[in-house]
C-alpha cells in the first residue's frame, strides 16, 4: 500500500450498513432491498425500514458494477494531509445501472489501487459511464470507479 493512502479516512460501518461493506470485501457491489415478495425496492443509504412499503424484511442485491457519472466535485486545499498530497482529485457521484436513483459516492481513479489523483479532472464528463473496481485501505475495502472507455 501506497504511503500516500495510510491516512486516507475509512469508513466506520454500522449494523445496517455492515453487509454493503462485508460483500464489497468479496469484490461484490451489492445494495440493499425490501424483500417484501410485493416491493422488492432497492435502497441506498441501508437502513432497516422500506420507505416504500415499511416492511422490515430486506435482502441484499448484486449489482453489475456498471454506472454513470451524475455529478462530481474537485476538491482543491486546504484538506487533511493526506488528502492534500493528492490533491486536486476528484469525488463522483455515480448512478447504478439498473437504478439510477441509487446514487454512490467514490472517486475516479485510473485503476483499483491508483492514487486519488490518477485521472485528470479535464477528463471528468458527467454521463460517462463507469465501473466498480475495489481496493483494500486500512483493513477495510472500498468501491472505487474507473471508466469504461478510458
Ligand atoms: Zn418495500
Amino acid at each position: 500500500m501506497a504511503d500516500a493512502t495510510e491516512a486516507l479516512l475509512t469508513p466506520t460501518p454500522d449494523d445496517d450498513g455492515a453487509p454493503f461493506w462485508d460483500y464489497a470485501a468479496r469484490g461484490e457491489l451489492r445494495i440493499q432491498a425490501c424483500a417484501d415478495p410485493g416491493c422488492g425496492e432497492l435502497r441506498f443509504p441501508p437502513r432497516p425500514c422500506c420507505p416504500h412499503c415499511q416492511s422490515f424484511d430486506s435482502e441484499w442485491k448484486r449489482m453489475s458494477g456498471h454506472g454513470r457519472i451524475w455529478s462530481y466535485v474537485v476538491p482543491h486545499p486546504p484538506l487533511l494531509p493526506a488528502y492534500a498530497a493528492q490533491a486536486p482529485y476528484n469525488a463522483i457521484i455515480v448512478e447504478l445501472a439498473e437504478a439510477p436513483r441509487i446514487r454512490l459516492v467514490g472517486n475516479l481513479v485510473t485503476s483499483a489501487d491508483a492514487r486519488l489523483d490518477s485521472v485528470d479532472p479535464d477528463r471528468i464528463r458527467i454521463g460517462a459511464k463507469v465501473q466498480a473496481v475495489f481496493t483494500e485501505i486500512d483493513g477495510v475495502t472500498l468501491p472505487r470507479w474507473v471508466l469504461e472507455r478510458p
